[in-house]
């Protein structure tokens, strides 16, 4: 059994792993796929005091920094269900495996995926020009055309932010109407480079064997097809949380994130949660690394309050 277990290997259930290995309780840490998200990031510029690296580097620091500790590592191993024991008070961990973990506190560090647009050349040049965080990749793409796909709130608001940084933004939109609040239309419009295209349909990622060079489209009211000549494409169809083995045990948004409070509390006693799969409304690095150690903290002195 565990005092405490972290479910996610990403950066903020390595935080948290740490966080609670250096109290010095019984430490352990599943993982489906150790560094998450990180290991699939090319170049990244706003891990604040490390100017550049690249994911798989701080995925390898990142292991090497929880390997430091005394912590359990069960890489490769999914969970499928968290629940309460009443009758022990233990959090019951079911693995995909038939293996239940016990521990007497955990931390859901599941984090997130990005909705794709499931086209060739999507994969190919991710990291080449296929981005999906603008305040990530944003500044890489300065004085080019970028095109944003999606016209919710997160795809209007990308278009805003990458106004001020890039030569032309240009939104596409596969309905024949935006989704976003009318004050973020508003003002996506009123801005001189951002152009938006609504009935369009993306259907392939083109480029030069390097790196994007446009983006076909066809136009769902007329038929026609279009390549647009780009460097940059925002994906911004969805973040969907690591969160479908939670439902109906552990309290969610409408969108699937788990509900948290300050101290990373969930609705479950003795269940905390951190990170991308979380309702906090940005989802970076050094926030889920935060939000981490935040939520080891709150376990921690939840479990100094248990008598046994
Ligand atoms: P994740 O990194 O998603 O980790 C989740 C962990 O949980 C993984 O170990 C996964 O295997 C595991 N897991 C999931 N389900 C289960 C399960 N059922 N059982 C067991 N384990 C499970 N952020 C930045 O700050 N700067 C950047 O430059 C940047 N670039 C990015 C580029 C790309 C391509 C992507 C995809 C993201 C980028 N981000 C960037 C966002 C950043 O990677 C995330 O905000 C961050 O990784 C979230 O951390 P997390 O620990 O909450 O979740």
């Amino acid at each position: 059994n565990y005092d405490f277990l972290v479910v996610g290997g990403g950066p903020a259930g390595a935080a948290a792993a740490i966080y609670a290995a250096r109290k010095g309780i019984n430490t352990g840490l599943v993982a489906d796929k150790f560094g998450g998200q990180v290991s699939d990031t090319m170049a990244i510029e706003n891990f604040i005091s490390v100017k550049a690296t690249e994911g798989p580097k701080l995925v390898a620091s990142l292991e090497e920094h929880v390997r430091e500790y005394d912590v359990d590592i069960m890489n490769s191993n999914k969970a499928n269900s968290v629940k309460r024991n009443q009758a022990t008070g233990l959090i019951e961990v079911s693995l995909e495996n038939g293996a239940v973990l016990k521990s007497k506190s955990v931390v859901l560090a599941t984090g997130a995926r990005w909705r794709e647009m499931n086209v060739p050349g999507e994969h190919e040049y991710r990291g080449k020009g296929v981005a999906y965080c603008p305040h990530c990749d944003g500044p890489l793409f300065k004085g080019k055309s970028v095109a944003v796909i999606g016209g919710g709130n997160s795809g209007i608001e990308a278009a805003i932010d990458l106004a001020g940084l890039v030569e032309q933004v240009t939104v596409l939109e596969f309905a024949d109407t935006l989704r976003a609040d009318d004050v973020l239309v508003r003002k996506a419009k009123s801005l001189a480079n951002v152009t938006i295209i609504t009935s369009a349909q993306t259907t392939e990622v083109l480029g030069d064997g390097r790196r994007v060079t446009s983006l076909r489209y066809t136009d769902r009211l007329s038929g026609t097809e279009h390549d647009l000549a780009l460097a940059g494409i925002f994906v911004q169809i969805g973040l969907v949380p690591n969160s479908e083995f939670l439902q109906g045990d552990i309290e969610l948004t409408n969108r699937g994130e788990i509900i948290t409070g300050s101290a990373g509390q969930t609705s479950v006693a003795g269940v905390f949660a951190a990170g991308d799969v979380t309702n906090s409304p940005y989802k970076q690095i050094i926030i889920a690394m935060g939000s981490g150690a935040n939520a080891a903290l709150g376990a921690f002195d939840y479990l100094i309050r248990q008598e046994d």
